[in-house]
């Protein structure tokens, strides 16, 4: 291809795009495509001549697009958002063409220095205190990763990663009972071990975790010969949105000199708006490392997770290696690989920088502060559905029902719902029932879209029974 064809092509997608994009209210959210569909429609042995861009196009509009579950619809209510502002695709479209492999200040000056300003940008926009650095990873996964991996080697003395961990004994770790799975992966990862992750009830209106519990527990390993390494606060969880009372949990944190990592992945973009923060950020300052992803409820598009440190020391005594093929010389700068577990790195920050510059934190704030009158709304409506009820009350956007019946008839529920096409809505489990999730969050969704969903959900119940 050369750079005509590229240009040409090039304009036909943005136009395909912007036609997909309008689109969308009219396609069925979840894909409807039986497992190997797709596989059986591709060749099995790799082209040995070129083909044509027209032929490949056709291919992807005939193949490909009937099995996407589109996640920009405005009536995905699954999951939590990955949303994809257009500012912030056209940053990604800049971002890809320049195609720069970021892992140190040299190999693209413009990366790391953007990331440091949108890294302050983010912290003014939370309320968190000066001093707060970070970084951009791709996941919340990866961030609590290289928290947990901190929490290893700041309770062994910086020595695990030197000696392995044979002989150190139980390194501890605590949470509520309502963390997304991505802190026992990483407890898995760093050989902390599932056994070793020490899980707190909850209790209260927001599910945050018993502090008194949290207490205890440290208390008993203590007096067992383990070692307590570190806590992780959730504010907005993902099964019901739990979310712990940050303060509290920090008190015993610094009683016990525990590294805390606070997982906001979703809530925290609500941040931005002042009036969450009572309820969601009281006492988050002073948190040794904070991750949010501006790729779900901001509108960043995926992949884009923020890690906020208080001091990036420990962080980097954890994960900083520096072979001759990577040292950098003259004066001091930032290579941010060092702060991270892969290498090579995106240039992330630009479309933050272009997603806040196009709407404006006012802007975002009024986005994020309809999606959660409107879950209130959707929630009352569901609510005076004959027969159903509702488990959890809205925290920030989110809310979870039940259909009647019992756990069978929930998933009977959630499977027609996204076989009928119209909304898309998943699963959870609280306190040891199956509930159904409701979250609001894609980025121009709009009340008539959320507040069609109650219909469809009444719809869909009448056919089945
Ligand atoms: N934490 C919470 C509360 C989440 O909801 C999720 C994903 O939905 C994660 C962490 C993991 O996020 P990521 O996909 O960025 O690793």
């Amino acid at each position: 291809m050369d750079w005509e064809d590229f240009s040409d092509w090039g304009k036909k997608i943005a136009d395909w795009a912007a036609e997909y994009h309008k689109s969308l209210p009219d396609r069925p959210v979840r894909a409807q495509t039986a497992p190997g569909e797709i596989a059986a429609q591709l060749p099995g042995h790799p082209p040995e001549v070129a083909e044509e861009m027209e032929q490949i196009m056709g291919d992807f509009e005939r193949i490909v697009m009937p099995a996407i579950t589109h996640w920009q619809h405005p009536r995905f209510f699954a999951y939590f958002p990955a949303n994809a502002a257009p500012p912030s695709m056209l940053a990604e479209m800049l971002v890809t063409t320049i195609a720069a492999q970021c892992m140190l200040w040299q190999t693209s000056p413009a990366a790391t220095e953007m990331e440091q300003v949108m890294i302050d940008w983010l912290r003014q926009a939370l309320d968190l205190t000066e001093g707060y650095t970070g970084v951009i990873q791709d996941s919340a996964s990866s961030a609590t990763l290289s928290a947990v991996l901190t929490m290893r080697e700041r309770a062994t003395g910086f020595t695990g990663n030197r000696d392995g961990l044979n002989g150190k004994g139980a390194l501890r770790i605590y949470c509520s009972d309502q963390v997304h799975s991505s802190i026992d992966r990483a407890c898995w990862v760093a050989g902390i071990g599932q056994e070793n992750l020490i899980k707190i009830p909850t209790q209260g209106p927001r599910h945050g975790m018993d502090v008194g519990a949290l207490q205890a527990a440290i208390t008993k390993d203590h007096d067992a010969g383990h070692i307590p390494a570190g806590i992780i606060a959730a504010t907005g969880g993902t099964g019901v949105g739990a979310s712990d009372r940050l303060g509290d949990v920090l008190v015993v944190a610094q009683h016990e000199d525990l590294y805390t990592h606070l997982d906001a992945a979703w809530a925290g973009s609500a941040m931005i708006c002042p009036e969450f923060r009572q309820d969601f950020w009281d006492g988050v300052e002073g948190y040794d490392s904070i991750v949010f992803n501006p790729h779900k409820w901001l509108g960043a598009q995926f992949d884009c997770s923020v890690q906020f440190l208080r001091d990036p020391q420990p962080q980097l005594n954890t994960l900083k290696i520096e072979p001759e093929y990577l040292k950098t010389s003259g004066s001091e700068v930032t290579n941010y690989s060092e702060w991270t577990i892969p290498l090579g790195r995106r240039f992330r920050a630009l479309k933050i920088w272009f997603l806040i510059r196009a709407y404006g934190l006012e802007g975002l704030r009024a986005r994020i502060r309809n999606h959660i009158t409107w879950a209130g709304e959707a929630c009352e409506a569901i609510r005076a559905l004959d027969g159903f009820e509702i488990v959890t009350e809205p925290i920030l956007s989110l809310f979870s029902f039940r259909c009647p019946g019992d756990d069978a008839m929930q998933q009977e529920l959630v499977d027609a719902l996204n076989d009928d096409g119209r909304i898309y809505l998943t699963q959870g489990m609280f306190e040891g029932r199956k509930v159904i999730r409701f979250s609001v969050g894609q980025f121009d969704t709009t009340r008539e879209q959320v507040m069609m969903a109650p219909k469809v959900i009444a719809d869909v119940w009448r056919s089945l029974t």
